[in-house]
């Protein structure tokens, strides 16, 4: 059977095909000169699969896509204090090259807009490297999240750098402030030159899919930057991704994105999959056109919007039942899914709401594939206070999908493999050899 989701790719392609309007980048004249007729999309998912439709393996320059990957290596790089000292987090509703910094600090107000990541370029590495150095830092750095080593394009770079007089100014502003301690123009070079890296659509799929994957390259299984990183990464492409159209996006396609001028953009869906579209012109903020059209369309056909609310904490319980019955009676509250805060909280109040006549309580963990660690945490406190009680509480879980079930002061919690080792059957518990640990 051919996979559903290639052909799916290439129909949607086909929708936004006809639609000739915005223009190719102006002011970079190497950019003007790029085919505007070539459009691609791709996903890669979290398993780093890939599927694409289209011009995927077509090279472009990644232009202000580099943005949330430097500044991702910024914050590993330097940790977050010294990094959000120099750039703010706040939504510009300006657009990209806007010369605006914070009032009082003169910091930038977000790593999106070339302001905040000029500065971001020259925070990438440890302090004291060379402008070489870095820019090697960076060019290290985003081949890691693509998964193969990545090159510039001498051509475009140098044809942006002769045009470069707005970023030359925002970066002289940004030195008087002291929010760049070096020359202007060398930072300038460094992130000119980082906005000239090649890529495909394949690639930036893929780099995407490593936000989507916390941090880790779904194919070389690197990781790239933790886990915090990214978060602070998503959040602040889901605010300020998409400049002066960051509202209208985070409503209508609600996917952490970021787009840039040689007609790239991507989403990074996080758990799910990373997004890729190529197609060069651009509407008047900056932003492919068909490039848009496609993730509008991918969020609505694909519920892919961040805040479309899935159906999952009240199911948490699937069953609340007894087993056995007078003294020997097993009350069993049989969960499922991935617990999170919310799930947990359902869990909670079932154990408070109905307190179980039985001695013997078993939380049946079999049919859960994730316990987040604050879900962990609530469920070992219930376990404890059942334990104060007077119960008798048990968890079945055989993978041991809650790790160092200790519930602590005064708690006592038996974990056993099947629910008929938490009955009362002398056959079962007490020679069982699959029961495994009392604490
Ligand atoms: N190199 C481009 C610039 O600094 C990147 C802008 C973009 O892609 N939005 O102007």
């Amino acid at each position: 059977m051919r996979s559903v989701i290639p052909d799916y790719l290439v129909e949607a392609l086909r929708d936004v095909e006809p639609d000739g309007s915005g223009e190719q980048a102006g002011y970079i004249p190497e950019l003007a000169a790029a085919d505007p007729e070539r459009l691609g999309a791709v996903f890669a998912t979290v398993q780093g699969e890939v599927y694409g439709a289209g011009d995927i393996d077509t090279e472009f320059t990644i232009q202000s896509i580099s943005k949330p990957f430097t500044y991702a290596l910024a914050l590993t790089d330097r940790g977050f204090d010294p990094v959000l000292a120099k750039v703010g987090v706040e939504p510009s509703g300006e657009a990209f090259n806007q010369i605006s910094l914070e009032g009082d600090t003169g910091r930038p107000l977000n790593p999106m807009i070339n302001a905040g990541a000029i500065t971001a370029h020259s925070l990438a590495g440890p302090e004291g490297l060379s402008p070489a150095e870095r820019v090697e830092r960076v060019i290290h750095g985003l081949s890691a999240f693509a998964g193969r080593r990545l090159r510039t394009d001498e051509a475009v770079c140098v044809s942006e750098m002769e045009h470069a007089h707005r970023n030359l100014a925002i970066a002289h502003m940004l030195r008087s402030h002291d929010v760049l301690t070096e020359d202007p123009r060398t930072v300038v070079e460094g992130y000119t030159r980082q906005c000239s890296v090649l890529v495909t659509a394949r690639d930036l799929a893929m780099m995407a899919a490593t936000l989507a994957n916390r941090g880790v390259n779904p194919l070389s299984g690197e990781q790239v930057v933790p886990g915090p990183v990214v978060r602070q990464v998503l959040s602040v492409m889901f605010t300020c991704g998409m400049y002066d159209a960051a509202g209208d996006w985070a409503t209508q396609v609600g996917i952490p994105a970021k787009s840039g001028v040689a007609g790239g953009l991507i989403g990074a869906l996080p758990g799910q999959i990373g997004i890729a579209t190529f197609s060069p012109r651009l509407d008047p903020h900056g932003n492919s056109v068909r490039g848009v059209s496609l993730f509008e369309r991918f969020s609505s056909d694909m519920g892919m919007h961040l805040m479309g609310v899935p159906a999952a904490a009240r199911a948490v319980v699937r069953a609340n039942h007894v087993l056995g019955s007078g003294p020997d009676a097993l009350r069993v509250l049989q969960l499922q899914g991935g617990i999170g805060f919310a799930g947990a909280e359902r869990v909670v109040r079932e154990a408070v709401n109905s307190a179980p006549p039985e001695v013997r309580v078993a939380m049946d963990l079999t049919m859960v594939y994730s316990i987040d660690d604050v879900a962990r945490r609530m469920l070992l406190e219930v376990a404890r206070r059942l334990t104060l009680d007077g119960h008798d509480v048990y968890l079945v879980d055989p993978e041991s999908i809650l790790p160092d079930p200790d519930p602590g002061d005064g708690g006592r919690v038996t974990v056993v493999d099947i629910v008929e080792q938490a009955m009362p059957s002398p056959h079962t518990v007490e020679t069982s050899p699959l029961k495994r640990n009392v604490l």
